[in-house]
């Protein structure tokens, strides 16, 4: 299966820039050495830096798509005595919530339609008096709602809960700050904003989040976070890290870094989601999230026109990946990622193929 003449907006998958993907290309070194201790420090220096992550923060690098860390994270930070509150708005809150259940770990959950975002008022009737930490998905992918994270983090300061972002399809899209947001942990993962291949995550810990760990009785083996602590002493990992994308990680942040940091990556996807957004004002589309991201538009078609069909034409007709959504919404949303190493020319792309699909 050759894919080089599609091209993606889901996210993610999301299109890799020619600099990552000739890193990917090449043989492996072994990786129980200084010279990959090297690399991992520059991973973690960087993102902490590109975070604003508080002084004496982590980076843990775990083998895993983006939900292993979700899952990870569930189990190195809380037991049975904690009451966490959960925003579910969608696919990526309510695993939040599956996986709280399944841990049995007590939880609320702020439920909000797919589409709206999360206000004061939700944040003040749904605290409990033990309630000690937050969860959230920054921006709640499956249905393009970017959350108020100042509004959030500044509701777990005020009330001392521990604040946990799931920041995955965050990063590099829209504002990222764990000192000014109030963050305590920080997911990421490899495939979304980051635009590297799937198979890596990184938890972001701050000073409070790794004192919490060590207060808590891990439940897995694997993802147990004081053996990564332990072993980021060194920059190791105590189990073999999927070495390639570590490398690629590191290429795609000293891309990042010559092109005048991250903020200037969020002012590209802010032109490159405004110039789709104006492209497409003319067909029977309407915008389905309260509140936006530059990372991703979720539409609803307003004509008869049902969204899973869109895909599956596109797909088939015009080499053109777009995201369908799953369950209730799979007729009436679909997505538009504009994460990874688009321009405006693929975006013209996909509007010029849009106005074959409607004829206009
Ligand atoms: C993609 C994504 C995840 C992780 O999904 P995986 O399929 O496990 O990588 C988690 N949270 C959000 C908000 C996401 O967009």
């Amino acid at each position: 299966m050759n894919n080089d003449d599609f091209i993606l907006f889901t996210p993610g998958p999301v299109q890799m820039s020619k600099s990552v993907l000739e890193v990917g290309s090449r043989q492996l070194p072994y990786f129980r050495t200084d010279s990959f201790s090297r690399q991992v420090q520059f991973c973690e220096q960087n993102l902490l830096q590109m975070v604003n992550a508080p002084e004496g923060s982590r980076c843990i690098f775990l083998a895993s798509s983006g939900t292993g860390a979700m899952d990870a994270v569930m189990t190195n930070l809380f037991n049975e005595s904690n009451n966490i509150l959960i925003v579910n708005g969608g696919e990526f809150g309510k695993r939040f919530t599956e996986l709280a259940s399944f841990y049995n770990i007590k939880f609320n959950e702020i439920l909000k339609n797919q589409g709206e975002t999360v206000s004061h008022k939700d944040l003040l009737i749904s605290i409990k008096p033990d309630t000690n930490a937050f969860l959230i998905n920054g921006l709640e992918t499956s249905t393009g709602v970017l959350y108020d994270l100042h509004l959030t983090g500044k509701f777990c300061s005020d009330n001392n809960l521990l604040n946990i972002v799931d920041g995955i399809s965050v990063f590099l899209n829209d504002e990222l700050d764990m000192i000014n947001q109030y963050i305590d942990v920080l997911i990421l993962s490899s495939q979304k904003g980051l635009a590297l291949p799937p198979g890596l995550s990184i938890i972001i810990l701050s000073p409070a989040a790794i004192e919490k760990v060590k207060g808590i009785r891990p439940r897995s083996y694997y993802f147990d976070f004081q053996k990564y602590l332990d072993n980021m002493i060194r920059f190791q990992t105590p189990f073999t890290p999927p070495i390639g994308i570590i490398l690629q990680l590191k290429k795609r942040l000293e891309d990042i870094v010559a092109g005048g940091g991250p903020g200037n990556e969020i002012i590209r996807k802010n032109r490159l989601a405004n110039y789709f957004r104006s492209g497409i004002k003319e067909f029977p589309l309407r915008i389905f999230s309260e509140r936006l991201s530059n990372g991703i538009t979720a539409l609803c078609p307003t004509d008869d026109k049902s969204a899973i069909n869109i895909v599956r034409y596109f797909e088939a007709n015009y080499k053109v990946y777009l995201c369908p959504n799953g369950g209730k919404l799979s007729n009436k949303v679909f997505r538009v990622s504009h994460m990874g190493d688009i321009n405006e020319d693929s975006i013209d792309r996909l509007i010029n193929s849009m106005k074959k699909y409607y004829e206009l």
